[in-house]
């Protein structure tokens, strides 16, 4: 289905990054692959699929290095047809409590990187009147928790951003939406996971089993695979007049 397409998947090296990216390619996509760590084992799970992949290791805090990600994506593959932001972190403090360095951090990776790599790829995209824009928004894109105030604040600010830029594209074969999943078992909850399990002195099982309880009613997590399959349907001709959405994949987080 997206064969000949480019897509580039911000924070790829790990998680849910790295899953949307495979399904991408299992559908004919070429990858743009970013994100720190190795970038060698990612890069090769990728060619295994039988696409061309590169990576660019740009920093999603720092706008000069995210413009030349672009450039690099562009020169590479002509241009990107899929943007999905997805780089994120997470930093849980009471808000008088909340180190500025890691508010800025946050708001500048979850947040300000998507304004960075929306403007950069719209132009393209508009020229060659089709596009899609998938922003990794979160549950907490649409409710909050406790000890997440910046977290939450980017996130908002993410599901802001996508609506109004479906609007500006709305007319044109680009579409611009948001995923928010729920709890999705990664490094960045498994951290939360064992945080948790030390503080309160109970077992890393039973600490997950707290953490899905609190909020998920499913008590299930949303995995890495079932946020490719929305991506990818997000890319098909299904899903052209889906616009401005939050997807909520949460288990029934939202609904309560
Ligand atoms: P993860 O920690 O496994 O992956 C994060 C990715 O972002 C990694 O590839 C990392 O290298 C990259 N990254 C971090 N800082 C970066 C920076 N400054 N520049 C470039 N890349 C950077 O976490 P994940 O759970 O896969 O999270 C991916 C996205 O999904 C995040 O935006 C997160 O907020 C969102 N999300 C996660 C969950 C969950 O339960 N795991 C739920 C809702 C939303």
């Amino acid at each position: 289905m997206l064969k000949g397409k480019t897509a580039l998947v911000t924070g790829s090296t790990s998680g849910i990054g790295l899953a949307i990216a495979k399904s991408l390619a299992q559908q004919g996509a070429n990858i743009v692959l970013n994100g720190f760590g190795d970038a060698a084992a990612p890069k090769a799970e990728v060619e295994a699929l039988g696409v061309r992949a590169e990576y660019h290791g740009a920093d999603m805090s720092k706008p000069e290095q995210i413009e030349d990600m672009m450039n690099f994506a562009a020169s590479k593959f002509g241009r990107v047809d899929i943007l999905v932001n997805n780089a994120g972190i997470q930093h849980v403090a009471k808000v008088e409590d909340f180190p500025t360095e890691r508010w800025d951090a946050i708001i500048a990776i979850n947040l300000t990187s998507a304004f960075h790599t929306t403007r950069l790829a719209i132009p393209a995209m508009r020229e060659a009147n089709w596009g899609r824009v998938i922003n990794i928004a979160s549950a907490h894109g649409l409710v909050a928790s406790a000890q997440k105030s910046a977290y939450v604040a980017a996130k908002h600010g993410v599901v802001g951003l996508t609506k109004a830029v479906a609007l500006e594209t709305a007319t044109t074969g680009v579409t611009v939406n948001a995923i928010c999943p729920g709890w999705v078992l990664t490094a960045l909850v498994q951290k939360q996971i064992d945080d948790r399990a030390a503080r309160e002195g109970i077992t890393v099982a039973q600490a997950q089993n707290d953490l899905l309880g609190e909020k998920q009613p499913s008590l299930q997590f949303t995995t890495v695979e079932q946020l490719g399959g929305l991506a990818v349907f997000l890319c098909s001709p299904a899903a052209d007049q889906v616009r401005g959405q939050a997807w909520a994949m949460d288990g029934g987080w939202t609904a309560q």
